[in-house]
């Protein structure tokens, strides 16, 4: 008997079964690995398993987003973090960890508490009642994946993600830069365009076409489709592909020559704040490095801050921000909640967040109790809040946490001091949320 099914072992899975069993709710936690069945990414059959690199990434929480989150979770009992700090391996300012240990250490936990059934088996379907947490990952099985699809629309779960890179808008060269939509349609501030000339336009094809690619892992096999081609996929088509495709400048008037220009990069507003802006066609296997060299090229956007780069990877992730609400539930079935990748956030220590956000809901629903969300200038809550529909639902892609989901701060600061002024506004906020909710 348990009260509360968890389908999924990894990092969001693991840390809900903890916060829920640290309640005292019994958890029943289905991991297929170790029962038979693997995803073409894992090694081994210990639960919250890396499947890549061995970071979380920075731990400066004075002026580090995720540094932040990870401070917010320690505050929080987080067992993915406090296994990450007992299997810590020296790495400057960042935290890196022993792959295995760690993955041990969250294994042999999860299994000495009393509260917590593990079981190695693969779930195929969506229980029909129940309070579940769905924490399947970027490679959830085929059979529930479809389950999944059929439960929350086909065209609101992603088998990949094409990602074009997001910019913080208060790093754009207005001066250069300009808002209009095409034709002058929409309220005019739907688009920021950035003008290149012909020199600029073959300049920038060429850095396309010699660029450094990612290369696919053998089992991704992501396909290309028409509507979300990597950039240089298009480029490698010719010279006037890319001007007659995303970067075609018609109906777009440079206010600075009152003529269409040569080529135009557009971007697109990508969370209800319009702090974040995303550029729309960018989706590309180039590499990170050259990404930010690349696009740095572009005019207005010479000293761009980018909140994500672009990506084209195979990916498991619902539509959350039309379908989730403030506490993660599916609206249509809410005995289901989602956490972790599957949401559509990206990283090990964000799949970990949103698992222990999760677990807390699911634990206070249990006890009757309403738990509100951490509040949105907190990082958790940030993150929290762009998954659950802050983003924009038609465009929604896997985002990593970063100040830009947060409210902006008034007034004009220098960029190092920003930094520390959203970390500490958001140490405050998160004082005073977890003194009156918890
Ligand atoms: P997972 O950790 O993948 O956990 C999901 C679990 O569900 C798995 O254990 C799986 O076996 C199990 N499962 C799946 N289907 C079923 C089923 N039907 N029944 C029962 N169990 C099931 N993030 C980073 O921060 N750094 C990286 O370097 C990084 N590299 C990545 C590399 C790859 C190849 C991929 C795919 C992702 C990578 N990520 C990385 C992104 C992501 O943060 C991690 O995948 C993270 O593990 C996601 O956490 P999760 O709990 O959502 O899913």
């Amino acid at each position: 008997q348990y009260d509360v099914h968890i389908i999924g072992g990894g990092l969001a899975g693991s840390e809900a079964a903890w916060q829920l069993a640290e309640a005292g709710a019994k958890v029943r936690l289905s991991e297929m690995r170790g029962g038979g069945d693997n995803t073409p990414a894992h090694q081994g059959n210990d639960l919250a398993e890396l499947v890549c690199s061995n970071s979380f990434r920075s731990d400066d929480a004075e002026s580090n987003a995720v540094g932040l989150l990870h401070a917010e979770m320690r505050a929080l009992g987080s067992l993915i973090m406090a296994k990450g700090d007992e299997h810590k391996v020296p790495a400057g300012s960042a935290l890196a960890v022993d792959r295995d240990g760690f993955s041990a250490g969250v294994t042999a936990a999860l299994e000495a508490h009393p509260n917590i059934t593990i079981v190695r088996e693969r779930v195929d379907t969506l229980p029909d009642a129940g309070m579940t947490i769905v924490a399947t990952g970027p490679l959830t099985a085929p059979a529930l994946a479809g389950d999944i699809g059929g439960a929350t629309g086909a065209e609101a779960l992603a088998f990949f993600d094409a990602i074009a890179p997001i910019v913080h808008f208060d790093s754009i060269d207005m001066e250069q830069a300009w808002f209009q939509s095409r034709w002058n349609k929409g309220d005019g501030k739907d688009y920021i365009n950035c003008a290149m000339n012909r020199e600029q336009y073959e300049a920038f094809h060429a850095g396309l076409l010699a660029g450094e690619k990612a290369e696919f892992r053998e089992w991704e096999n992501v396909p290309y489709f028409e509507g979300c081609m990597p950039i240089e996929v298009m480029a490698e088509r010719g010279l006037d592909t890319l001007r007659f495709g995303p970067m075609k400048p018609v109906g777009l008037d440079d206010p600075r020559t009152g003529r269409w220009p040569h080529a135009v990069v557009q971007l697109r507003q990508d969370n209800a704040t319009g702090t974040l802006w995303n550029i729309v066609g960018f989706q590309t296997k180039l590499k990170h490095g050259e990404q930010v060299r690349l696009f740095r090229t572009i005019p207005g956007l010479e000293n761009a801050e980018f909140a994500r780069l672009g990506g084209l990877h195979r990916n498991t992730f619902i539509r959350s921000p039309e379908l989730l609400d403030p506490t993660l539930r599916l609206k249509t079935r809410p005995h289901l909640r989602f956490a972790g990748q599957m949401t559509g956030c990206e990283g090990y220590v964000e799949s970990a967040a949103v698992g222990l956000m999760a677990g807390r809901f699911a634990a206070a629903e249990l006890a009757g109790k309403e738990l509100a969300p951490p509040p949105v200038e907190t990082a958790m809550g940030a993150l929290l809040h762009h998954i659950t529909g802050a983003a924009v639902a038609e465009t929604y892609q896997p985002m990593n946490v970063n100040f830009g989901l947060m409210p902006p701060i008034p007034g004009r600061t220098k960029k190092a001091d920003r930094k520390k002024m959203y970390t500490a506004r958001a140490r405050d906020a998160f004082g005073e949320w977890a003194a009156a909710a918890l």
